[in-house]
């Protein structure tokens, strides 16, 4: 179904479009994905029930609120995905790789689906880009296994700057690791964007959380005033058990799967869960996987898509943070040049040969604020965020 606003010309595809409110040009402008993997429902649950109450009471909001609906073929299922992964092809709107030809000549349902996605951001974008106070775009997600809510976020200043309102863990950098998000691919287009992990897939206490996020989101972002006795309560809905404190973490290992069907993790793992080196962690192929270093287990895999077999990581130091913000804007990236092993490789970027490059080379791009990603064996490529 479409619905048409005379006024602008502005069509929107109501199954894609799942909600949309406040239409105010001139306020700030937030945009949910919701249901980006289809197993993933919570997130579309809580959208209904915050749009149930606010619909009641049109006037209250002061900029306008949007959500997209993500997988809406896999979502029917009740599957992770079809045939790719929704949030890993991202890539392909800035790369030349032709996208529309993965799996064999067959082209992936969610090809469509990005498709799809993509024009309602551009959509939404044209209509209040020349008004709009501001843009924050926000990904709702659940976990295949127990765990407390956290954020994920590509470490930027800017996306640190909302990130930090929430009582939450907040998870940096995941770009580097986790290739081809919806949310990079936000940040790419100059925009904020925050992942917001609520929980395990069937647990109803992720429809709360989620609903308690958005409630606070709005507020942060002053599109609708919540009472201080509201944001207690919505804060701590949120909040991370015990154990797990509400700082910056960052990731330092990932495990990749080729084949799902081979993993096998071990049972009892929840997110978060202080882990040893050394720790019996999966099987795969029969053969035993232990953690390469102590840390905590973060997103361990119990479900049979998927190729992020766990990540370890671990909290980083607040001074750490503060000074990487200060030197973020200074003027030491012109002498990165000057650095064992390091290369300029375009206006943005730079490659780190580690054959000769010193110990903490990668951590002085990252206090840089650059994106580090493996060129090969070798070389490192460290983009300007
Ligand atoms: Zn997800």
């Amino acid at each position: 179904m479409l619905k048409t606003d005379k006024a602008q010309q502005f069509i929107l595809d109501t199954e894609r479009v799942r909600w949309s409110a406040g239409i105010d040009k001139t306020g700030p402008v937030v945009v949910l994905f919701v249901g980006i993997h289809g197993n993933e429902a919570a997130g579309i649950a809580a959208v209904d029930r915050i749009a149930q109450t606010l619909n009641r009471e049109p006037g209250k909001l002061r900029g306008s609120v949007y959500a997209i609906t993500g997988n809406l073929g896999a979502l029917v299922q009740g599957v992770r995905y079809i045939d790719a992964d929704l949030n890993r092809i991202w890539e392909m709107y800035n790369t030349r790789k032709d996208f529309s030809r993965m799996n064999g000549a067959k082209q992936p349902a969610e090809f469509s689906e990005s498709l799809g996605i993509k024009k309602a951001i551009e959509q939404i974008l044209a209509r209040h880009e020349k008004s709009a106070s501001d843009f924050i775009f926000a990904d709702l997600h659940t976990t295949s296994s127990q765990s407390c809510a956290f954020l994920l976020l590509n470490d930027t200043l800017a996306n640190r700057a909302i990130a930090r309102k929430f009582p939450l863990p907040q998870i940096l950098g995941i770009e580097e690791n986790i290739q081809g998000t919806l949310l990079s691919y936000v940040n790419n287009l100059g925009y904020r964007a925050l992942g917001f992990e609520a929980g395990a897939h069937y647990d109803d206490l992720s429809v709360k959380r989620s609903e308690a996020f958005l409630w606070l989101l709005l507020h942060y972002t002053g599109i609708l005033e919540l009472n201080g006795q509201e944001i207690n309560e919505f804060e701590k809905m949120i909040q991370a058990q015990a154990g797990v404190p509400d700082t910056y973490y960052e990731i330092l290992h990932h495990k990749l799967v080729d084949d799902p069907e081979k993993f096998e993790m071990m049972s009892g793992f929840e997110n978060f869960d202080q882990i040893e080196k050394d720790t019996p962690l999966a099987y795969e192929e029969g053969r035993l996987i232990k953690a390469p270093i102590s840390g905590r287990i973060f997103m361990p895999l119990y479900q049979k898509k998927g190729h992020d077999g766990f990540l370890i990581i671990r909290e980083v130091s607040e001074f750490w943070l503060e000074l990487s913000s200060y030197f973020r804007n200074s003027f030491v990236h012109t002498l990165l040049k000057y650095l064992p092993g390091v290369t300029v490789a375009s206006r943005q970027s730079f490659e780190v040969d580690l054959r000769i490059a010193r110990f903490l080379v990668k951590d002085i791009f990252h206090l840089l604020g650059y994106r580090v990603t493996e060129k090969d064996e070798y070389m490192l490529i460290c983009y300007k965020r």
